[in-house]
């Protein structure tokens, strides 16, 4: 076992093991943690520093997960919405491929929380080969996210059988990579691992940080192999109540990011994800997060704001709203409230 796998290995997964460390009553959390799985690994639970800090949250199965009668065993219709198991061809031009059924750590609001970590997210050679062949004969696919599960939980070996299969195929330009582990489980990301990633550019990297309390030595060091090895570094960032739901916490974690040579990407507001409601914030809140940002602070820390409509309707752009009055005299109020205008072109 390597380095990281033995880390990985130590991982909480009972709430008694969570009991014993806090001092809680874990009693509550069994029946939570039978239904959708428990994995805090050494290194995640050596950032938390206790009960209900945003990492805990984050990390940590709450009882709400079993009474939310709100949101969607499958809020983003993935399985309709996938021609073989696995594959999700939801836009023209590009599909989302999961290979994998693990994560270094279980998140709680997870989009895919109806099977991530479970059996009931089967991944194998089969379910691979027979992505790799619809992406073969579907050459409108240029660009395939590879995500799970976390890809980067595969050993080396399988990720690079994967990356050359996919690199083979001429019509796919891009290959994007989502993961959590740069943040999860830095360690993942080895010196081998960023030159193994490396042979098959123009490859993307887009990680998933929540708050800045993650953005530590080690997470920086991975993003750096990362971008050393010239791949293109984005976050997706979810927002979650009592986590990040501030304009001074995403502020933060947008500037750190920026340091780490990580460009925010998307935004998220939180998807109608079975056993997840109680995490979820409003949507006017992310669109005063967003005001907060625009203008006061570099457009490089500016992600874009977006909602997964549930039904599979795709991602949907949200911004504050800036044009007041439109026409052959367009009118505005700039990011300080003041007014300006515009005479129009054309
Ligand atoms: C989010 C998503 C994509 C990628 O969308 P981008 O806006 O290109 O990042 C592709 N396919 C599916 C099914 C998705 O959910
Ligand atoms: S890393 Fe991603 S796929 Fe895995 S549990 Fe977290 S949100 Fe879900």
């Amino acid at each position: 076992m390597s380095h990281w796998q033995k880390i990985l290995a130590a991982s909480l997964t009972s709430p008694a093991q969570l009991g014993q460390r806090f001092g809680i009553d874990s009693e509550p959390l069994a029946a939570v943690c039978r239904r959708y799985p428990m994995r805090i690994n050494p290194y995640y639970l050596g950032l938390i520093t206790g009960p209900h800090d945003p990492l805990w949250r984050q990390a940590v199965p709450d009882p709400r997960e079993l009474t939310d009668t709100v949101c969607l065993e499958d809020p983003l219709d993935e399985e309709n919405l996938s021609p073989v198991p696995n594959l999700v061809h939801k836009y023209p031009d590009r599909a989302l491929f999961l290979v994998a059924s693990q994560c270094a750590m279980y998140c709680r609001f997870c989009t895919r929380k109806r099977k991530v970590g479970t059996a009931q997210m089967a991944v194998s050679d089969e379910t691979i080969r027979a992505g790799l062949d619809y992406i073969r004969k579907t050459p409108a696919i240029r660009d395939v996210l590879v995500s799970g599960g976390d890809p980067l939980l595969l050993s080396d070996e399988r990720l690079a059988w994967l990356l050359g299969a996919l690199r083979a195929i001429p019509s796919v330009e891009i290959i994007r990579i989502g993961t959590r582990v740069p943040c999860t489980l830095p360690m993942r990301v080895t010196t081998r691992l960023a030159a193994l990633l490396k042979r098959f550019h123009p490859l993307y990297v887009n990680t998933h940080f929540n708050h800045p309390a993650e953005l530590t030595a080690e997470a920086a060091r991975a993003c750096s192999r990362l971008a050393d090895a010239g791949i293109p570094l984005g976050c997706q960032t979810v927002l979650l109540r009592g986590v990040n739901d501030a304009p001074l916490v995403i502020r933060r974690l947008m500037h750190g990011l920026l340091r780490m040579r990580v460009k925010p990407y998307y935004l998220f507001q939180a998807d109608m994800s079975r056993g997840t409601d109680h995490l979820r914030t409003k949507v006017e809140t992310g669109i005063e997060i967003l005001r907060s940002l625009i203008g006061h602070t570099s457009g490089l820390a500016v992600p874009t704001l977006a909602l997964d409509a549930p039904g599979g309707g795709g991602k949907i752009p949200l911004l504050p709203e800036y044009i007041s009055q439109m026409g052959q005299r367009l009118e505005f109020v700039n990011y300080r409230g003041v007014p300006c205008s515009y005479l129009n072109g054309g």
